[in-house]
């Protein structure tokens, strides 16, 4: 390792703060924690984990989940497969964009061997079989009812079950293996929409008539933003007893992301300047923060000085990004200690999901100090 390298690993938050005393915003990942979640998800689901990429595709992440034993990837892009693979030469990824251009399937087959698309459409199977061939596996995505979520991924994609069927068929009648797949949306508080989800999945299987190699159950499973969300093991449970009941017996998958991802890190902010109870710093909804939006997610934030905790009653806060956009405010009032002042940091918790991988640079703000933390985080617990 360089020096260089060896400078980025710090002990903690507090030591971050200590030796860097960053006047830029920094983006933290605890690989100790990713690990030990990524060991949970693996003993704990029925099947196989899939790491959904685009949730946090930093280098850091990618090799901790590894690590732990998730060697299957979710992708959605070129960029995305490029990068799985070129740090993890052995890891089996799958191309899981329903909308795919011709380019990147060229390269996804020819470059990559790719060998599993997801479609939910038939113009898309005839554009995957004439540039993929036969030799592959058909995972042909579901729509799924809208359920208790932050974010319904079926309102973009999702064949109704009537086209599943025919596209089920269809891909088998060519010569291709098939799957099915559904996402029941992301940050799901209802471990029972995966039950609904995969009854609807095996209907289909039963009227298509063809032979599934997996049922990929997709992504969705939240993480503890609020006190309210069931346990990861509820899920896990549910799954199962569906598996049971509907007497399934392909191989289960699964592509968290959030689940996986959004405890082990954090975003270590600085206040720029305080007009009563307004905060300016120096990341937001351009940046990292941009899931901070509407009350849904509430990450935990603390505020540090240099030689610990800042002082004093907790009162509401509002606070504002770096970039000159009126917009580029949380919309959440943040409870901080009445004493914060310029030159104080303002930590934000469970920023591993929708953060890094979300920046857009505008106005000249961007998140690219990117720090590895070893061990737990020294406060926040979840
Ligand atoms: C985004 C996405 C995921 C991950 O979803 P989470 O809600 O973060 O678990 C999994 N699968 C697909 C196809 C996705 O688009």
């Amino acid at each position: 390792m360089t020096s260089a390298a060896r400078q980025l690993r710090f002990a903690s938050v507090t030591d971050v703060i200590q030796r860097l005393d960053p006047s830029y915003p920094v983006f933290c990942i605890f690989p100790d924690i990713l690990k030990t979640r990524a060991r949970s998800f693996v003993e704990g689901f029925p099947g196989t984990v899939l790491y959904a990429t685009k949730c946090n595709p930093h280098p850091y992440v990618l090799k901790a989940l590894s690590d732990a034993g998730i060697h299957h990837f979710d992708t959605a892009s070129i960029s995305e497969i490029a990068k799985v693979t070129e740090l993890l030469p052995e890891a089996h990824c799958y191309f899981n964009h329903p909308v795919k251009g011709r380019g990147a399937l060229e390269a996804a087959a020819d470059v990559y061997g790719i060998t599993d698309y997801v479609v939910d459409h038939p113009d898309e199977l005839d554009k995957v079989i004439s540039i993929a061939g036969t030799d592959i596996t058909i995972e042909v995505r579901i729509a799924t009812p809208k359920g208790k979520v932050v974010y319904d991924l079926s309102a973009k994609f999702g064949a109704a079950p009537e086209g599943a069927v025919t596209l089920l068929k269809e891909a088998s009648r060519r010569g291709c293996r098939t799957a099915i797949a559904f996402h029941v949306g992301s940050q799901c508080l209802d471990p029972d929409a995966f039950r609904v989800a995969m009854e609807m999945a095996m209907r289909v299987a039963e009227e298509a008539g063809v032979k599934l190699e997996y049922l990929d159950v997709g992504g969705g499973f939240p993480a503890i933003y609020k006190s309210n969300v069931p346990p990861l093991q509820t899920y896990f449970d549910t799954i199962a007893a569906a598996r049971e009941r509907l007497g399934i017996e392909v191989p289960l998958f699964a592509e968290p992301g959030r689940a996986l991802v959004a405890e082990a890190c954090s975003v270590l902010t600085q206040v720029h300047l305080r007009k009563g109870d307004d905060l300016y710093i120096n990341d937001g909804i351009y940046g990292c923060l941009s899931e901070i939006r509407d009350g849904d997610l509430d990450p935990p934030v603390r505020a540090l000085t240099k030689d610990g905790k800042v002082e004093g009653e907790l009162r509401p806060f509002r606070i504002f990004g770096p970039t000159c956009d009126s917009l580029d405010v949380l919309k959440l009032p943040f409870y901080l200690p009445e004493n914060i002042r310029e030159g104080d940091w303002v930590e934000f918790g469970l920023m591993g999901a929708y953060s890094i991988g979300m920046q857009t640079g505008f106005n000249g703000f961007i998140t690219d100090t990117i720090v590895r933390i070893d061990g737990m985080h020294e406060d926040f617990a979840f």
